[in-house]
């Protein structure tokens, strides 16, 4: 079994070393700051069903992984065994004309979908807007608290022999003869076999100087908890259309000459969480600099949620935080070999939750000469043609 070196404690590298370690490779996991220190820890922590088809296999092998542990994790992360629902609400034409569009995918991945009359929807959710003209009950959106499968995926693997490192950054890569053989750390060199770069929206500081130019850019996104006393909903709610609302990233990336341009896109999802307060999201917009580059988007993020649930006006805002998601040009992540020795897990974008256990899964698979859990062409780091060996 080979010794496996996963750099990066997000949900990614977490699953890689769970999947690895519990295949019986020799695992170690560096984390630069605290386990999900990244995104991981400060996302919506939400399983819904990929719009994209081809992401699907990966996230359901990865939803029954999550299912199949829950009892047994040394962290509780509190996943719904069943969907609450997500209820899409259309308060103007142009949402009723989203709405309409926005479904298809999850037909086609045979998800239920109910199309509602204002009266229905008022009836499964009657804090929100009485101007609602219409809406679409999805039978999909399981919670969780990630930060919390985060952590307890590494302590799995550490239960399976995996050695856990904090506050230990990898500094660089180390070829010989075109061969992977190691990193550099601030403690000095680790040699190993193979090395799993899962550093996320970092991945470039490790790959680029090795000659491998992954176009995996970050995209800051600002989640806000609101107190509104006895939580006021029942399910996930979200506009119709929230889905294409930020709209692709390929179509928000960044020129260099329209910098000035760059704004944050919003679209509204609220989440009542199993703790009883509410989750309002969501934005995106490319990361410019170390800090928020608009901190009005939290205020815009709660206008979006007033507008749903007009009672919301009254809530407490208790917090508001953002994390940065890994962004690739088609919004599927980077999964496979790099060359000998170096493999790459990075770029998950707005679904590291839903596509994490399903990574390491394929991670394991391809390392260890295992059969694969699913076909792996989607995630081919070289599919964009863009990867130098
Ligand atoms: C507002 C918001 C809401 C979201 N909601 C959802 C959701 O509901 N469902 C969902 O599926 N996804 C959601 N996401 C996306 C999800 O959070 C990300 O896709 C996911 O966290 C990416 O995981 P990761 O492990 O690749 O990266 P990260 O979580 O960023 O982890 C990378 C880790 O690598 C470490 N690192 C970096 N460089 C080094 C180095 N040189 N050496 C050692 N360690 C290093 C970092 O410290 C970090 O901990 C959301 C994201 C945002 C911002």
């Amino acid at each position: 079994m080979p010794d496996v070196v996963v750099v990066g404690g997000g949900i990614v590298g977490a699953a890689c070393a769970y999947e690895l370690a519990r295949a019986g490779a020799s695992v170690t996991l560096l984390e630069r700051e605290e386990l999900a220190a990244g995104a991981s820890g400060r996302n919506n922590g939400l399983w819904v069903t990929p719009t994209d088809p081809q992401l699907l296999p990966m996230a359901r092998v990865g939803l029954r992984r999550y299912l199949d542990l829950v009892d047994d994790s040394p962290v509780p992360y509190r996943l719904d065994r069943d969907p609450i629902g997500l209820l899409a609400v259309a308060l103007d034409e142009n949402e009723m004309t989203l709405g309409a569009r926005a479904h298809d995918p999850y037909r086609a991945a045979a998800v239920e979908v109910e199309e509602l009359g204002p009266e229905d929807v008022l009836r499964f959710e009657p804090a929100l807007s009485p101007e609602v003209l219409g809406g679409w009950l999805v039978h999909h959106g399981h919670r969780l608290a990630p930060a919390a499968l985060t952590v307890a995926l590494a302590l799995m693997a550490a239960d399976r022999g995996a050695t856990i490192r904090h506050h230990l950054p990898a500094r660089a890569l180390i070829e010989r003869a075109g061969r992977l053989v190691g990193l550099v750390t601030d403690e000095g060199r680790i040699d190993a076999d193979e090395v799993v770069v899962a550093t996320g929206p970092w991945a470039h500081a490790l790959l680029d100087p090795v000659g491998h130019r992954l176009p995996i850019a970050g995209a800051r996104g600002w989640l806000v908890r609101l107190d509104a006393g006895p939580v006021p909903l029942h399910r996930l709610v979200a506009s119709a259309g929230w889905e294409l609302a930020t709209g692709r990233w390929e179509d928000g990336a960044v020129r260099a000459g329209s910098l000035e341009d760059v704004s944050a896109a919003t679209s509204t999802l609220l989440h009542p969480t199993t703790d009883g307060s509410l989750i309002a999201g969501s934005s995106r917009q490319p990361v410019l600099t170390p800090e928020a580059e608009e901190p009005g988007v939290p205020a815009m993020i709660v206008r979006g949620a007033i507008r749903l649930v007009p009672s919301l006006a009254e809530a407490h805002v208790r917090s508001g935080w953002w994390g940065i998601r890994p962004m690739t040009p088609d919004e599927r992540p980077f999964v496979g070999r790099l060359s000998d020795g170096l493999s790459v897990a990075a770029g998950h974008g707005s679904e590291g939750v839903i596509l994490g256990a399903g990574t390491g899964q394929l991670i394991a698979s391809l390392l260890l000469g295992h059969d694969l859990p699913f076909d792996p062409a989607p995630f081919d780091p070289g599919r964009l043609g863009i990867v130098a060996g």
